[in-house]
Formats: C-alpha cells, structure tokens, sequence
C-alpha cells in the first residue's frame, strides 16, 4: 500500500531521542540528563505564572515587547538587535530556516548539541562536522571547511556535551577568518555557568560584526525550561529578517511574563547558579580522585569521556535510578543536579568502577572520540 509522499529526508535523517525513561516511567529516575536546573522556580515567577494563566484566553504578544525591553535593558542593547523565540532551539530552526537557499551548508563541531545536525536537515541544510580536538572545537579545521556554499557556521561555546570552551585567541583568529557573508552562531546556552575569566562572552562579538548572532536561554540557568524561551541578540539588519523567518505567537504569555520576572529576580538565581557550580567542582574532584578522566567544564554538566563503553554505562545509570545522556561509541554527560542526587551519581560511578575496573581505561582512539567514523 503507498503511503502518503512526505520529505525523504524524514526517512533518513537522524530524530531527536530523549533519554530513556524520562518521561513516561512510573518510578521517576534522578534527572541528571538535560541540562536543567534542579531548583523549582521561585514564588515570584510561579506567581508571574498564575497572573499570566488568567490572560490565557487571549494571544500572547508576538513582539514579545516587554520581555524584549527588559532583556535591552539588562544587556545594555537596543531591543532592534534581539529576536525571542520558544526556547533557543526555535531560534535555532529559524536561522537554519532563514540560510536554507538550495545547496546550503553548515560547518558545526562533534560532538556538539544533537539538535544542530536534525534542524539542519529538516530545513535542507548540508551538515558539515568537524570533530572536536581534545574535547575542545577544532575552530582552524572549522574556518578550513568553509566554502562559498557555507551559510552559517555554529560554535557551541561552552561545548554541549563536553563543558569545554573556545579559547578565545584561537575564537578571535577564526572569526577574522569568516566571510562577512557566512553567519556565525555563538550557542551560549550555558554562558550564566562560565567562571573562567578568559571566556568569551559572544555579546561582545554579536555587536561588533554584523555576521555574528548570539543564542541564549531561559532554559538553565534561569530554570525556565518547562517554559520555552530563549533570546538571540544581532545586527538589527539580520534580526529584522530573522524575525519575518519565525513562527508568530509561539512564545506563550506565561513564558514571557515568567521570563521577565526572571530577569527581576536574576540576582538571586544567579546565585543558585553559583551553588551548582561549587557542585560542579565537587563532582569533579571526586570523579577525578576514582581515576575518571574528567575536562574542566564551564557548563552545568560533566563529560565522561568512556568511548565503546558510553551505552553500558548509561545503562548502567539507569538502574541505579539515574538518567543521564549516553552518547554511544563517545561518551556520557551527566548534569549537575542537587547535591543528593550528585552523590547517589557519584555513588554509581564509583560502584561501576569497581566492578568494572577495566571499563573506565581510555580505549577509545582519542580521549573524546570523533563522531565520524
Ligand atoms: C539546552 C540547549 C539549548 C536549548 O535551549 P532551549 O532554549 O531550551 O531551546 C540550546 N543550545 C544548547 C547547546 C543547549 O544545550
């Protein structure tokens, strides 16, 4: 019987998996696989919640004014450089979507967020990955792979899965090699957990080159990420374009209402972004002193480097109550959660290591694997 004629692509392209259990299990495992903060949310945005649930009959603002206003404000900006979208990914499918033209190309790391190579097909887009050196982007082979058909090039900085960040000479050096005519995506998901002084903050570069957007998010450091909303900061003349490329009303009320009081609220959360990042330091230690090979992370997860043995363990975090992210073949990331559920974590780490001492030596061909092969 002949089916309906969709997209070839849906065939073949690769879709997003959530971790396993996570969602329809009874027994709800420990949480330590996306990236989300632990803390519920304070009164005060459950209480922007409520006030906006009652409005919720009505279409929320497409322009997203107030929430835009404040985010100008809190960056020092003009709200004519910053798209808001439902979640950073939206705006992520939006700039896929807005550099599509037939042949089109992206040069983006891996292992990098899972969701770039998805987007990118699903608008027809050609992947081009370049795999990470030393866990970290290879930004030299990256401008290398740049042709005339490359219309946008994605850095992920800190790197999801890793935790690792661009070093910011070899960032300047690569950006100076980028045509005026390529974008150039700065993911800065996890710029709110970022200690190291030395790291690029994108802003700076988004409001120097015209060719440069900036992604940021709710989602975790601000603990919005049952909400859907995230922000993109640009040159006026390409935010305005990109705002045509998005879908009207898909920022919710509640989102923007919540996400504005977030930014009222942003000392105290960042303070539990604080919390999570003593945590961090923890959690690595101690992963560190059982003979784990663990990189500096500036994000608010951790990557375990376990290559051929990356299922096994997630497997192995499964049963133990925790989800964490398993990338076969290269290795898993675990979120920072609340100190508990990081000790009944570190708790399994150690019991796999124990068990199986020889699962934890680095066979893989590099310590982070490539992702190509
Ligand atoms: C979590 C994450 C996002 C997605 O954030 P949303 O705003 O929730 O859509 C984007 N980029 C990276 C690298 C992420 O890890």
């Amino acid at each position: 019987m002949s089916l309906p004629r969709l997209r070839t692509v849906l065939d073949t392209m690769p879709s997003y998996q959530p971790s396993e259990g996570v969602y329809a299990s009874e027994r709800r495992p420990r949480l330590l696989s996306a990236n989300e903060s632990p803390h519920q949310p304070l009164s005060g945005i459950t209480e922007a919640i409520a006030r906006a649930g009652a409005t919720v009959n009505r279409y929320p603002d497409p322009g997203c004014a107030a929430l835009t206003r404040s985010l100008a404000r809190t960056h020092g900006i003009d709200e004519d450089r910053i798209v808001v979208g439902a979640g950073s990914v939206a705006l992520l499918q939006t700039l896929f979507q807005a550099i599509a033209d037939p042949g089109a190309e992206v040069v983006h790391a891996w292992p990098s967020f899972e969701l770039y190579p998805v987007l990118a097909e699903l608008a027809g887009v050609t992947c081009v990955p370049v795999p990470l050196t030393d866990g970290t982007h290879d930004l030299r082979t990256m401008a290398d792979r740049i042709t005339p058909r490359t219309r946008l090039v994605v850095v992920c900085n800190p790197n999801n899965p890793t935790g690792t960040v661009a070093d910011p000479d070899e960032l300047a050096r690569f950006i100076a090699r980028i045509p005026p005519t390529c974008l150039v995506a700065l993911d800065e998901a996890y710029f709110e957990y970022v200690r190291s002084p030395a790291v690029t903050n994108g802003l700076e570069y988004g409001l120097a080159h015209p060719n440069i957007v900036v992604l940021r998010t709710f989602s975790k450091a601000y603990g919005l990420a049952g909400l859907r909303v995230g922000y993109l900061v640009g040159d006026a003349r390409v935010t305005r374009r990109l705002r045509k490329a998005g879908l009207a009303y898909a920022v919710s009320a509640v989102a923007q209402h919540a996400a504005v009081e977030a930014l009222v609220l942003q000392e105290q959360l960042m303070r539990r972004v604080d919390d999570t990042v003593a945590e961090r330091t923890r959690v690595r230690e101690a992963l560190l002193r059982d003979g784990w090979a663990i990189p500096a992370s500036e994000a608010n997860f951790l990557w375990l480097p376990l290559g051929e043995d990356a299922a096994a363990f997630g497997q192995w975090c499964t049963h133990q109550g925790i989800a964490v992210r398993a990338f076969p073949g290269e290795g898993v990331r675990v979120t920072v959660g609340s100190r508990e559920d990081n000790d009944v974590f570190l708790t399994a780490a150690a019991t796999w290591r124990t068990t199986r001492p020889w699962a934890v030596a680095p066979r893989a061909r590099t310590e982070h694997g490539t992702g190509e092969e």
